[in-house]
């Protein structure tokens, strides 16, 4: 069995931690691999490598450090089946679904092979007779990331491609769960000609997270995963003088009008709902139904659609599942444990995931999809992040008092509203309070070009991933105002600086 380790100086490095844990393919329930859990001298050792790999990568020019960039995006396309496979087997997530997700990270590449007119930074002439003013935005030396297992190639790439762009270097700390991509990531980024100690990853836990967060040498850190930890990290990141930018949990709603088109709501619901296994930060895990009419036309669809859901391991079946296992027993416990505190609370169990076992799979951490109706604010599973394939249905009477719903919740990271009406798609968009919003899309994650982050407890730090918030997030902007000496006496002034 492979023993993980570390990823420092541009080569694999194995752990002397004598701390392990076991890496599992969750379909099977069988571990293939230890990880072991870098102690905090190790984790010392990858930000020494960064802080001295930034001295000349700083120094790169952005055209070359994007050809690096450039390069990369070849490597992550040539390995992209080899990548997505990999991702199904640690993670569970079915093979078109790690193919997504594997695009949808190299767009960040492609976002950050854009760096040269992204640090253009602004200029103007003649702010004063004589003077020039002009930005400069200077990269910050050690970054590092912290990252969640549900999207163990994803949330990575999010943060280093653009950090790395900017002249940065980076320790990158990815889930204990599921390790093996992101030390392929640093693998392919050493063949597309990084410097060594550019780019390091170091695999472990709180220990090694703690180091980052207080080490002087680290200048920001990134950080994706559940509520509790990223306030952990950006308040101690933060103490320490770090830049930091922590998104959190979700519980994303979907408002359902009672003119929205019943056959695409159940097809989005569906998808957003129970693809990945409800495991992604912008899964839809309640729908507000606006009218008894809307909820039990909209009910009798999805137990349709749920009775004919194929769930199964993320490879060597055909046709492909549409969803696979949770990523550890633990979590599936954890899930299962919600379906009966929501029977326990009183809702109405439409569609019940326990019991549910995938035939020559019986160790898999599966859970069936699940549908509640008749849930309420006041239940655990309506206020609490489930994190699993279970959709509640709320039912409102109004447009007003769903709204007042989202708003109310604890969490901002996504909504969406289903409507032929504008001037409620519009009257939404405007005051709802939460950070990305789709108008009639259930998963409004944005571009790369655009920058991603919720609202409220879903995120802690001003400036959120990816997009143009990436590029600030990982420079530190300085102002030039400049006079050329021209002969004329200046003379002493003592007044405040005006420009003439
Ligand atoms: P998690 O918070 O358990 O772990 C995230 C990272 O923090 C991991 O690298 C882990 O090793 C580290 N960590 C865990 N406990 C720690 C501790 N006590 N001290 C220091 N570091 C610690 O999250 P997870 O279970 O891996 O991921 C699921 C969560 O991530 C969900 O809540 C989901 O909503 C969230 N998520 C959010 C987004 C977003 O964009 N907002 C995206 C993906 C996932």
């Amino acid at each position: 069995m492979d023993t993980l380790g570390n990823y420092i100086n541009g080569q694999h490095i194995a752990s002397h931690s004598g701390r392990s844990q076991s890496v599992f393919n969750p379909a099977t329930g069988e571990a293939h691999a230890q990880v072991s859990l870098a102690t905090a001298d190790e984790t010392r050792a990858a930000i020494a490598a960064a802080a001295t790999a930034f001295q000349n990568w700083s120094q790169v020019t952005p055209l070359n450090r994007s050809r690096v960039m450039f390069k990369f995006k070849a490597l992550l396309e040539q390995h992209r089946d080899e990548l997505a496979l990999l991702i199904t087997k640690e993670h569970g997530k079915v093979f078109s679904d790690a193919q997504g997700e594997l695009t949808r990270g190299i767009e960040v590449v492609e976002f950050a092979c854009g760096i040269p007119h992204l640090l253009k930074g602004e200029h103007s002439m003649n702010v004063g007779r004589g003077v020039d003013s002009y930005s400069l935005m200077q990269p910050l030396g050690v970054c590092a990331g912290i990252s969640p297992f549900n999207f163990p190639a994803m949330v990575p790439l999010w943060m280093f491609p653009i950090a790395l762009a900017c002249g940065n270097s980076f320790v990158m700390k990815p889930s204990e769960k599921d390790p093996t991509v992101p030390l392929k990531l640093a693998e392919l980024l050493t063949e597309a000609g990084l410097p060594a100690g550019v780019f390091n990853v170091i695999n472990g836990d709180k220990e090694a997270v703690d180091v980052l967060l207080t080490d002087s040498r680290v200048q920001a850190v990134s950080f994706v995963g559940s509520t509790p930890i990223a306030e952990y990290v950006y308040a101690t990141g933060s103490a320490h003088g770090k830049r930091v930018q922590a998104l959190g949990g979700a519980k994303n709603h979907m408002l359902v009008m009672p003119d929205a088109d019943l056959e695409q709501v159940t097809s989005a619901l569906m998808g957003a709902a129970y693809g990945s296994a409800g495991e992604r930060c912008m899964a839809i895990s309640v729908a507000l139904c606006v009218g008894d009419e809307v909820a039990d036309a909209l009910i009798a669809q999805l137990q349709q659609e749920i009775s004919t859901l194929k769930v199964g391991p993320g490879t060597g079946v055909s046709p492909e599942p549409q969803m696979g296992p949770l990523i550890s027993r633990q979590h599936a416990d954890k899930v299962l444990s919600y379906i009966n505190a929501g029977v326990a609370e009183g809702a109405t169990l439409v569609a019940d995931g326990r019991n549910f076992v995938v035939s020559q799979h019986q160790q898999g951490y599966f859970v069936g999809p699940t549908l509640f109706d008749k849930v309420t604010p006041d239940m655990s599973i309506y206020r609490e992040e489930i994190f699993g394939p279970v959709l509640a249905v709320v039912r409102v009477p109004s447009f007003a008092e769903g709204l007042a719903l989202i708003n109310q919740h604890e969490f901002g990271n996504g909504t969406a509203i289903f409507t032929g009406s504008g001037e409620a798609a519009r009257e939404f968009t405007a005051q709802v309070q939460v950070g990305m919003v789709g108008v009639n899309v259930p998963i409004p994650v944005p571009m790369a070009f655009h920058s991603f982050g919720g609202w409220k407890r879903s995120v802690f730090g001003p400036l959120n991933m990816h997009g143009p918030d990436g590029v600030r997030f990982y420079t530190r902007m300085k102002t030039i105002t400049a006079r050329w000496p021209n002969g004329q006496a200046m003379g002493n002034q003592f007044s405040m600086p005006t420009m003439k």
